[in-house]
């Protein structure tokens, strides 16, 4: 059984140790603020709730809720550490958190989807809040999703806070480019190591696993910006054409007729992609790889057979230590989730930014500093790489754990 957060405590256990740090200082590092867990009744169905508070020496906690079946304590754990190292590498005023519903929202209907999101914030209120846990979208939840939770927070503390909550729609004190940032910041970080390899886009073919908010983004930024994405999924299975695809055209085929393997097998112009396995996908013969669904896709069971030249992790985890050691023999390159998806926090924190401020930023603005952080982070985590002789995550690892640390102390 693969668990996330024994991948998260070796990862980071391998920076320290690149640092020379001592047990004392590990051990900081690895602790918890709260581990918070909760029965949510919703109209007579129980679900269960979790949130993890990692770390909060930079700032509150941040990190997104995500509902799905497979959501567990280990997995929530996982992912609210990797988020205090994703703030700090990116040097935003945050710590990592992140929280989880047990629940298959695809059998949902949206009463009781509103009801699990209200229920959840009463759970965990004293918790949460602008300067102590500011929550956001992930897996399956969505602005809507997060305007709910907006509106029961307020109801329970009597009073507007808009930034108890980042991802909300526009109208209701979301920022502009916050759907798409996580994407966006994928983009940026693509583009920017096209030009270091010496690539150009239109010879630089692309696959996505995953074509959800965060793989379509990145998926359509890339296809018009001129590369080829040849490969894209969804949790049905995948599509492949060395032709190339239509991000945009097939995503709206998919809302109509459920997933893109359907969409080939009704559309005239679809039906000449090759259908492939999610398994098949992810081996394909591409520039770049991009998981952008779940944790644990590339595994020390097919990293053997991955022919990507670099990934770019923009799911949380979805690349396991084994593997990763593998890729590294075989000199895949792999661009760290920590670095790779931070477009969303960042623009989640210029949310919160513009909330406290009473400010509303146009869409330049916002993309136009999104590049900043995202340039500066990607060109710290390479001269780490230098500086240390280490990989991509390690790099960044040690960068995150040196300025937690020392906020701490
Ligand atoms: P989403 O729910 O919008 O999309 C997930 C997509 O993955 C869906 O299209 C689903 O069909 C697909 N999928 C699920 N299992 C699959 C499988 N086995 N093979 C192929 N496709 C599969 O979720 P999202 O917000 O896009 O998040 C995706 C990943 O990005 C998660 O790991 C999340 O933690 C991470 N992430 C999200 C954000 C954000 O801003 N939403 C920010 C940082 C990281």
């Amino acid at each position: 059984m693969t668990n996330p957060f024994e991948f998260a405590k070796e990862q980071l256990i391998k920076a320290t140790s690149c640092l020379k740090l001592g047990q004392g200082d590990v051990e900081k590092l690895l602790s918890y603020k709260n581990v918070l867990e909760a029965e949510l009744e919703v109209d007579g169905d129980n679900f269960t709730a979790y949130r993890a508070q990692h770390n909060n020496a930079l700032g509150p906690f941040k990190g997104g809720i995500r509902f799905h079946p497979d959501v567990s304590l280990n997995e929530v754990k996982a992912l609210s550490m990797w988020m205090t190292w994703k703030t700090a590498l990116l040097n935003l005023p945050f710590g990592g958190g992140k929280g989880g519903v047990s629940c298959n929202p695809k059998e949902l209907t949206q009463e009781k989807l509103e009801g699990i999101s209200r229920a959840y914030v009463r759970a965990f209120y004293k918790n949460l809040g602008p300067d102590a846990d500011v929550p956001a979208p992930d897996v399956n939840t969505n602005p809507r999703i997060m305007m709910w939770m907006r509106d029961e927070y307020e109801r329970l503390a009597g009073k507007p806070c808009p930034a108890a909550f980042t991802g909300k729609p526009v109208d209701a004190g979301g920022s502009l480019g916050r759907d798409e940032a996580t994407g966006r910041g994928g983009f940026i970080i693509a583009r920017e190591l096209t030009r270091k390899l010496k690539m150009k886009p239109e010879e630089t073919t692309v696959a996505v696993q995953g074509i959800g908010n965060v793989g379509y983004g990145v998926a359509n930024l890339l296809h018009f910006n001129g590369y080829k994405v040849v490969g894209l999924s969804d949790s049905k299975g995948g599509i492949y054409d060395p032709e190339g695809l239509h991000p945009e055209r097939l995503l709206k085929l998919k809302f109509e007729h459920g997933s893109l393997q359907k969409v080939c097998s009704v559309d005239k112009e679809a039906e000449k992609h090759q259908l492939v396995s999610n398994e098949e996908l992810l081996e394909l013969g591409v520039d770049f790889l991009i998981p952008a669904a779940l944790e644990n896709q590339i595994t020390k069971q097919n990293a053997e057979k991955i022919c990507a030249k670099v990934i770019i992790e923009l799911a949380n985890g979805p690349t396991t230590p084994d593997a990763e050691k593998i890729l590294a023999d075989r000199e895949v390159m792999v661009v760290p989730d920590i670095l790779a998806n931070a477009g969303g926090v960042t623009v989640s924190y210029f949310e919160w930014l513009q909330n406290r401020k009473g400010e509303r930023w146009k869409l330049d603005k916002v993309n136009t500093e999104l590049e900043t952080y995202m340039k500066k982070a990607l060109s710290e985590v390479m001269a780490a790489a230098g500086e240390y002789s280490t990989d991509l995550r390690t790099a960044g690892l040690i960068i995150a754990s040196k300025r937690v640390l020392s906020a701490m102390k």
